[in-house]
């Protein structure tokens, strides 16, 4: 009897495993079961493209629904797991149909996280992680401005880049004292801020959102401090949680996602965990990682599907991420937590340049804007661990071409 794999979740990782089941000649069933109404997309364009009007909804899919047919995997769509028993091998959907499986995969995801402060349920105050969610947001902008974004990280600023070039009066409120603090140096957030003032954004630091005033529609956001934001509408970006509740429930260990080893396996040998919802080991196995990207998701999906198959290969990747603002695609490779110096190459002025983070002497991580050569090149020198001073890098004349053995 051929095998079943039931992947939970209908996202990035999801559309990638099945792909790479097929790929490696996995004849037997798959099913997946994902809870949003379609069949996984892609969620960047969320912030950027489709928000600004530039693409259509079909566009945002992974792969067209043929594709699903054509490669005899069962979509389960609309439809939640709500249980996983580990013992029994099967899983439990939110209209009673149970699902055995002799491989199991969860790609649940993350959802937003949620702001506990009166108002919140006002109409125009939103979230945004699905194509739901900026569908609503669009009808909340057609009746005009201002706008007011929660949270100065990728999702806000993309979302404020977006909707001022759109014409609308945009605020944007953060806890911290700078954008993006938690991914990128003080000398990437201070160019950030400036482009953003540049193109009309008002951006606010040290602002604490302690409520939503309004009578039925949010009329303007509040601060602990007592400053008051006219809106009429509200996104809120800080940050996302792991969806572990079927994990956790079914005895497997969660801390900040679902715990899983290099090969994205759990502690169960059978059931695997890929993307948002996982916490891996890094690469040198020193702490544990939970990633956030596109790029992850694919390729621990692979991963996963490579174990469910029984030929286990390693997670290898450097980690990497992007994000489009303006003009600008800043690209992030590795992981600057704990780095000692930052080296800029190139000119901020020029809206090119790139930020290198070292520590012990190796470069850790870069933040690469319109600089892709800087991207590659770095992404290169972290995956190799070549040794580099800080010296040899902030020299403009060093050719990192040379560098990279
Ligand atoms: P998800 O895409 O969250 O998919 C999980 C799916 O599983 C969801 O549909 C969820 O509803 C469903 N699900 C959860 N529990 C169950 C259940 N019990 N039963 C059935 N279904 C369930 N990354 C980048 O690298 N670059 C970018 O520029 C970028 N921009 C982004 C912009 C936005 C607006 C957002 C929201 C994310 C962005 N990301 C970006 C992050 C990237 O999209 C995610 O890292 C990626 O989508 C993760 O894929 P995933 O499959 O792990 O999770």
């Amino acid at each position: 009897m051929s095998a079943h794999f039931v992947i939970v979740g209908g996202g990035q990782a999801a559309a990638q495993a099945v792909q790479t089941l097929r790929q490696s000649g996995f004849a037997g069933a798959i099913t997946l079961v994902g809870d949003e109404p379609h069949a996984p997309y892609q969620r960047p364009p969320l912030s950027k493209k489709y928000l600004a009007g530039e693409l259509a909804r079909e566009r945002l899919l992974i792969r067209p629904a043929s594709f699903y047919t054509e490669k005899s995997i069962r979509l389960e769509l609309g439809r939640r797991v709500e249980h996983l028993d580990r013992a029994a091998r099967r899983v439990t959907l939110d209209d009673g149909r149970a699902l055995e499986y002799d491989g199991l995969l969860l790609a649940t995801g993350g959802r937003p996280r949620r702001l506990r402060v009166p108002g919140v349920e006002l109409a125009g105050v939103h979230y945004l992680r699905t194509v739901a969610d900026v569908d609503a947001i669009q009808g909340s902008l057609a009746g005009g401005g201002p706008v007011v974004l929660v949270g100065a990280g990728y999702i806000g600023l993309e979302t404020a880049a977006v909707l001022v070039q759109r014409g609308f009066d945009v605020t944007v409120l953060e806890a911290t004292d700078r954008p993006m603090a938690r991914v990128v140096s003080p000398v990437v957030s201070a160019f950030y801020d400036e482009c953003h003032r540049r193109a009309g954004v008002k951006l606010v630091y040290g602002a604490t959102v302690s409520g939503f005033a309004g009578d039925g529609r949010v009329r303007a956001v509040e601060c602990a401090d007592g400053r008051s934001f006219p809106c009429r509408t509200a996104v809120i970006g800080i940050g996302i949680e792991p969806n572990v509740e079927i994990a956790q429930a079914a005895g497997l260990p969660c801390a900040d996602g679902i715990l899983v080893d290099r090969y994205a396996r759990t502690e169960d040998p059978l059931v695997f965990a890929a993307g948002d919802c996982a916490n891996q080991p890094d690469a040198h196995g020193e702490r544990r990682v939970r990633l956030e990207s596109v790029p992850n998701a694919i390729h621990q999906a692979k991963v996963a599907a490579h174990g469910l198959l029984g030929e286990p290969v390693p997670y290898t990747e450097v980690p990497w991420f992007w994000s489009d603002q303006y003009d600008l695609k800043l690209q992030i490779a590795g992981l600057s937590t704990g780095y000692e110096e930052v080296v800029v190459r190139g000119d901020p002025a020029e809206r090119r340049f790139a930020a290198y983070y070292l520590r012990n002497g190796r470069v850790i991580a870069v933040d690469a804007v319109n600089s892709p050569r800087d991207f590659l090149l770095a992404k290169k020198l972290i995956a190799s661990e070549t040794p580099v001073s800080a010296a040899t890098l902030r020299d403009p004349a060093t050719d990192l071409d040379r560098l990279v053995t």
